[in-house]
C-alpha cells in the first residue's frame, strides 16, 4: 500500500485518509529488530485528516491496532490493544538543518523533502510510542523461578523453600567468620 501523499494533491478543504494495513503489510515494513519485538494480530487502522496551509501540513486523527508482546518476566506472549491520537505537522526539510545549525526541538514536527510526504515513518512512530520498554503480561507477574525456570504465575515450585532467604545465609556467613571467644 502506498502511504505517500503528494502535497499539492491535498485540497484546501482537507483530506480524510483511511488505511487498514494488514499484519503482514505492517510487519513487512518493520526492520528486523522491530519484527522480533512485536507481532500484530489485527490490522493497523489509520484514520487521518490532512490539512494544508501553504507548505505546512497538519495531520490529525488516530492509529489503533492490537499486537502480541513477550513478557520480559515470564516470557509468555500476551496481547495489547493500542489507540493513539495523532497530532503532527509536516514542514519542508529546512536547508539549515543539513548544516546541523538547528535542532528538531518539537517532537510533533516532521519534515518532508520534495513534493511528497511519507506517512509510514509517522505511523511507525505512533505504533511504538506506547510500547513498554519492559513489557509485563500483568502488574504482578511473578516471572520465572531463577533456579528451575518454572512459570510462577502458573504453579509454585519448591526451590525457594530449599534455598532459604539470601539475607539469612549472608548473616550466617558473617557470624561464622567472627572470631569465637
Ligand atoms: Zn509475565
Ligand atoms: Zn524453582
Amino acid at each position: 500500500m502506498d502511504l505517500k501523499v503528494r502535497v499539492t494533491d491535498i485540497p484546501v478543504t482537507g483530506w480524510d485518509l483511511s488505511y487498514d494495513l494488514t499484519p503482514e503489510e505492517t510487519e513487512a515494513r518493520l526492520v528486523n529488530i522491530e519484527k522480533d519485538l512485536i507481532r500484530f494480530f489485527t490490522p493497523v487502522q489509520v484514520r487521518l485528516k490532512l490539512e494544508r496551509t501553504g507548505n505546512r501540513i497538519l495531520v490529525r486523527g488516530s492509529i489503533s491496532t492490537g499486537y502480541l508482546l513477550t513478557c520480559s518476566l515470564c516470557l509468555e506472549e500476551f496481547n495489547i490493544r493500542m489507540s493513539e491520537e495523532v497530532f503532527s505537522v509536516f514542514t519542508p526539510f529546512p536547508e539549515e538543518y543539513i548544516d546541523g545549525e538547528i535542532a528538531a526541538e518539537d517532537l510533533n514536527e516532521e519534515y518532508y523533502e520534495g513534493e511528497e510526504i511519507d506517512l509510514w515513518p509517522l505511523i511507525r512512530e505512533y505504533l511504538f510510542l506506547g510500547m513498554p520498554i519492559k513489557p509485563a503480561c500483568r502488574d504482578n507477574c511473578k516471572g520465572l523461578c531463577p533456579i528451575c525456570g518454572q512459570n510462577l504465575n502458573k504453579k509454585r515450585c519448591d526451590c525457594s523453600s530449599q534455598v532459604g532467604h539470601p539475607g539469612f545465609s549472608k548473616l550466617k556467613q558473617l557470624r561464622d567468620s567472627l572470631p569465637k571467644k
